[in-house]
C-alpha cells in the first residue's frame, strides 16, 4: 500500500517497445502551428467549443498561439480541462471539436484543433509551467475511488476549492485507462504518468495505490472517513466469449492485452496471424496496434456490417490503409487448437442476423483478442440506500449526484463508457456539485 506520490512503475525494458508506437499524429512545428492558428476564423458562436465536452474556449487558445502567447494559450486550455495534454492526443476530434469546425461546410480542411492543443500543452509541460494553486483550506475532505481521468479532474478542481482529497486506486499504476488502455500510439504510459504527476503538483491530493474498494476498503469506512465521496472506478474487465476452446492459450481479452503492451513488452515473436473479435473502438485500437507490432496478418471478425460497425469510421478507414482485413457478419462459435489456439471457428450471419446453415469456416489465428465489451462495476455500490445501479452503471443526475447525500459519481462507471474528455468534464462538474453540497458557492 503506498501513500506517497505515485511514480512510474514501468519496466526499464519497455522503452524500446514504446518507441514502436510513436507517434501516429506527429506534432506541429512552431511555424506550422502559427500558420494553422492563423487559419482560424474565430467564429463568434464557436461550434467547436460547444462540441467539446469540457467547453475549452478554442478560438481564444488558438488566437493566443497565433500571437505567440503560448503560455496564455495553455492556461486557457487547462482552465477548462486539466487533462488537456492527454485529450489533445486521444480525443476523437473528428466527431468532437474538429467535426464541428465551420470549414467542414466550406469545402476546406478543418482547423487541426487537437494538434494545436497538443502544441500548446506540450510546450507547457516542457517548460514546467504551472497555472493553479490550491484554495484556502476548508477543513473538509473528499474520498475518490479510482485514479483515472474522472477522479483526477475531480480532485484537482476540489483542491482549487480548498478541499483535501484522497484517491484510492486498486492498481499500482495511476492514470486509469490513459495509462493502461488507450492505444500507445496515441498516449504512451510514461506520458500519462507524467501528466498525473503534473496534475498532482497542485498539492494536497493523497494517492493510496493498491487499495481496492470492496476488498481493502468498505464503502462504509470510506464514507465515514470523508465528508463526501466521488466514485470514478471506470469499467470492469473484458467480457468473455463462452465458446468451446476459449480457455486455450492465445485467447485473451483485448483490454488486458493492450495493458500488457502499454506497461510491458508482450512477446508476439511467434504470432503470424492475429484475429480480433469485435467491431467497436477497442477492436479498432487492437488491430492497429497489432499491425504496428509487425504481425503479418491481422483480421477483425465482426458480427455486424461495415456500414453499421460501432467503432469510429475514421479509425476503420485508417486501419484499412494499414492493411487490416475484416470479415463482416461472422459469429465466432469456437476456437481450434491444442494447448494454443490455431484458429477461430465462425459461422456467417444472414441479413436477419441468423447463422447461415453450412457456412462454418475456420479463420487461422495464433493470437485471438476478444474486444466484445467490458463488464460494469456498479455492483460495488448496489444495495446502498439512495444509490441506483442500472445494468451495472451508477445512475447520476447532471452534476454527478447519486440519490445518496454526499455521494457522487462520474466517468465510465456512470456514463457506461465514453471518452477521456467526458470523464474529465463529469469529474469537474461533480467537484463543483460536491463543493456546493459542502456549503460552498
Ligand atoms: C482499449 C480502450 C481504448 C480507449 N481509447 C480511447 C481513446 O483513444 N480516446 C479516448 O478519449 N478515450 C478512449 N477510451 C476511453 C477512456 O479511456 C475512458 O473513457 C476513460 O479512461 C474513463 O475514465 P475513468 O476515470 O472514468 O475510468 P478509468 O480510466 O477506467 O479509471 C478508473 C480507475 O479506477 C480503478 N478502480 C476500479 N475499480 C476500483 C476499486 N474497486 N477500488 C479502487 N480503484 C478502482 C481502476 O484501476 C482505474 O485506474 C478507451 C478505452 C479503452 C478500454
Ligand atoms: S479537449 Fe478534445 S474535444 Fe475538447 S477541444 Fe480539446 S481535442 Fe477537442
Amino acid at each position: 500500500m503506498s501513500t506517497t506520490l505515485p511514480h512510474a512503475p514501468l519496466p526499464a525494458d519497455r522503452a524500446e517497445a514504446a518507441e514502436a508506437f510513436e507517434d501516429y499524429k506527429p506534432p506541429l512545428s512552431p511555424g506550422h502551428a502559427v500558420v494553422e492558428a492563423n487559419r482560424c476564423l474565430y467564429c463568434e458562436d464557436a461550434p467547436c467549443t460547444i462540441a467539446c465536452p469540457t467547453h475549452i474556449d478554442i478560438p481564444t487558445f488558438i488566437r493566443k498561439i497565433a500571437t505567440g502567447n503560448i503560455r496564455g494559450s495553455a492556461k486557457t486550455i487547462f482552465s477548462s480541462n486539466i487533462l488537456g495534454m492527454s485529450c489533445a492526443r486521444v480525443c476523437p476530434v473528428e466527431v468532437l471539436c474538429v467535426g464541428d469546425c465551420v470549414y467542414n461546410h466550406l469545402d476546406q480542411p478543418p482547423i487541426q484543433i487537437g494538434k494545436l492543443q497538443r502544441y500548446a500543452t506540450d510546450v507547457a509541460f516542457a517548460e514546467g509551467w504551472r497555472f493553479f494553486e490550491a484554495g484556502a483550506p476548508t477543513g473538509r475532505s473528499v474520498g475518490l475511488v479510482g485514479a483515472g481521468p474522472a477522479s483526477l479532474a475531480c480532485a484537482h478542481e476540489l483542491r482549487r476549492l480548498g478541499h483535501a482529497c484522497t484517491i484510492y486506486e486498486k492498481r499500482d499504476v495511476v492514470g486509469g485507462l490513459n495509462s493502461t488502455g488507450v492505444a500507445p500510439y496515441k498516449m504512451r504510459a510514461d506520458r500519462s504518468l507524467e501528466e498525473v504527476e503534473w496534475v498532482l503538483g497542485i498539492g494536497g491530493i493523497e494517492v493510496k495505490t493498491g487499495v481496492e474498494l470492496g476488498r481493502d476498503l468498505s464503502f462504509e469506512a470510506l464514507e465515514a472517513q470523508h465528508d463526501a465521496v466521488f466514485l470514478g472506478f471506470g469499467l470492469g474487465p473484458d467480457s468473455w466469449l463462452e465458446a468451446a476452446g476459449s480457455e486455450l492459450s492465445g485467447v485473451e481479452g483485448a483490454v488486458e492485452f493492450i495493458e500488457g503492451m502499454k506497461l510491458g513488452t508482450p512477446d508476439v515473436s511467434e504470432v503470424r496471424r492475429a484475429v480480433v473479435i469485435g467491431g467497436g473502438n477497442t477492436a479498432l485500437d487492437a488491430v492497429r496496434e497489432l499491425v504496428r507490432m509487425g504481425i503479418a496478418s491481422v483480421t477483425m471478425v465482426y458480427r455486424g456490417t461495415e456500414e453499421r460497425m460501432s467503432g469510429y469510421a475514421h479509425e476503420w478507414k485508417a486501419g484499412k490503409l494499414e492493411d487490416v482485413k475484416a470479415l463482416w457478419q461472422r459469429q465466432p462459435v469456437g476456437f481450434e487448437g491444442e494447448g494454443r489456439v490455431t484458429g477461430v471457428r465462425c459461422v456467417k450471419l444472414g441479413q436477419d442476423r441468423q447463422p447461415i446453415a453450412g457456412s462454418e469456416e475456420v479463420v487461422p489465428a495464433d493470437l485471438v483478442l476478444l474486444a466484445i465489451g467490458q463488464g460494469k462495476l456498479g455492483e460495488l455500490v448496489s444495495g446502498l440506500d439512495g444509490v441506483t445501479v442500472e445494468r451495472g452503471r451508477v445512475v447520476v443526475g447532471p452534476d454527478g449526484a447519486t440519490g445518496r447525500p454526499g455521494v457522487f459519481a462520474g466517468g465510465d462507471c456512470a456514463n457506461g463508457g465514453k471518452e477521456v474528455v467526458n470523464a474529465v468534464a463529469e469529474g469537474k462538474a461533480a467537484a463543483q456539485a460536491i463543493h456546493r453540497s459542502l456549503g460552498g458557492n
